[in-house]
C-alpha cells in the first residue's frame, strides 16, 4: 500500500523536478485509465503541457477506450496510445511523442510521471545504457538531476515521477490490483480476486476460461481458486489445494496479460463522471 510518507515524498520531488521541465508525460495502464491516473495531487502539473500516454494496448481491450480518450481530450490533454513492450520506443518518442508536444521550444524537456508498473522504467531505460545518449548536467537546470537525450532538441528525466492514485473507493483499490499498481494486503488480495471473478463473468468470461485452461468458470470465486489450484497441481502437505498460491499465480499472469484482453475501467464506476 502507498503510506503518507511515501505519497509526500514523492509529491515534494516531483514538484521540484517539475521546475526544470516544459512538458509532462503521463502514463496510464489501457486496462484502467482512469482508476490508475485519479491522483491526489493533478493540480500539481497544471502549467505544463500534458501528454496522456494509454500504454499497454496489447493486453487492453480497444473497444472500450474511445470513450477514456475522448474524455481526456475534452479536459484539454494530448492522447496517445501505444505499447512500449512492442515498439521501438526511442523511434515512437522522437516520431510521435515529440511532434505531438507544442512547438515553442528550442529545447524541450519532459518528466516521465504515472502510477507504479505503468510502464515509465521500460520507457527510460530503453534510452539508457547508450553512452553518447546520455547527457548528465545540462547547463541552466537543476544540478544533479539526469537527462538523457532522446535528440537533439528533445530530453527525458531520467528519473520518472512516482504518483499515486487516489484509493477514494474500493472498487479502485481492486482495480489497481489486477493491473498490478498496487500490492495487496492481507485480505485485500482475495477481495481483490473476487471482485475481478464477478466482473469478468459478466464481461469477460473467456479470461476465467483461458486461466482454467479451456474449463468452463464455476459459479463462485473460491471454487474458481480450487480449480485453478487443481489445473496446476498446486497442492499442500495433507493433499489439500494451495489456495494462497493459486491467488497470487492468478494475479501476476493477470496483471501480466496472460488471460487476455480487459478493460475494467467503466464510466458508470464513477460517480464524478454521471
Ligand atoms: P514502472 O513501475 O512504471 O516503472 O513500470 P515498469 O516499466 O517497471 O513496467 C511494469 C511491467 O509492465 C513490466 O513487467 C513491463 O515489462 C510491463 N510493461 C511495460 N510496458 C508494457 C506494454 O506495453 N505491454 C505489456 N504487456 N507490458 C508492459
Amino acid at each position: 500500500m502507498w503510506y503518507p510518507g511515501h505519497i509526500k515524498k514523492a509529491k515534494s520531488k516531483i514538484k521540484t523536478y517539475l521546475k526544470t521541465v516544459q512538458g509532462v508525460l503521463e502514463l496510464v495502464d489501457a486496462r484502467a485509465p482512469y482508476a490508475s491516473r485519479a491522483y491526489e495531487f493533478e493540480d500539481l502539473f497544471k502549467d505544463k503541457d500534458r501528454i496522456i500516454l494509454f500504454n499497454k494496448i496489447d493486453i487492453a481491450d480497444e473497444k472500450q477506450l474511445k470513450f477514456w480518450k475522448d474524455y481526456y481530450k475534452s479536459k484539454g490533454y494530448k492522447v496517445l496510445e501505444t505499447s512500449l513492450k512492442k515498439v521501438s520506443i526511442k523511434s515512437f518518442l522522437t516520431k510521435v511523442v515529440y511532434k505531438t508536444f507544442p512547438k515553442k521550444f528550442r529545447e524541450l524537456r519532459v518528466m516521465v510521471a504515472g502510477i507504479p508498473n505503468v510502464g515509465k522504467s521500460t520507457l527510460i531505460n530503453s534510452l539508457k545504457g547508450k553512452k553518447s545518449l546520455r547527457v548528465g548536467n545540462t547547463p541552466g537546470v537543476t544540478k544533479g538531476v539526469q537527462w538523457i537525450s532522446v535528440n537533439d532538441n528533445f530530453m527525458l528525466l531520467d528519473t520518472p515521477g512516482i504518483l499515486y492514485s487516489d484509493i477514494y473507493n474500493k472498487k479502485i483499490l481492486y482495480k489497481l490490483i489486477l493491473i498490478g499498481s498496487v500490492k495487496p494486503e492481507d485480505d485485500e488480495k482475495e477481495f481483490a480476486i473476487e471482485y475481478g471473478f464477478n466482473f469478468f463473468k459478466e464481461k469477460y468470461p473467456e479470461i476465467l476460461k483461458t486461466a482454467l485452461k479451456g474449463d468452463n468458470p464455476p459459479e463462485d470465486y473460491y471454487e474458481f481458486l480450487n480449480m485453478f489450484a487443481k489445473k496446476r497441481n498446486f497442492i499442500k502437505s495433507g493433499n489439500e489445494y494451495d489456495i494462497e498460491r493459486a491467488m497470487s499465480t492468478f494475479l501476476k499472469e493477470l496483471s501480466d496479460g496472460k488471460f487476455g484482453k480487459v478493460v475494467y475501467d467503466y464510466p458508470e464506476d464513477y460517480e464524478i463522471l454521471k
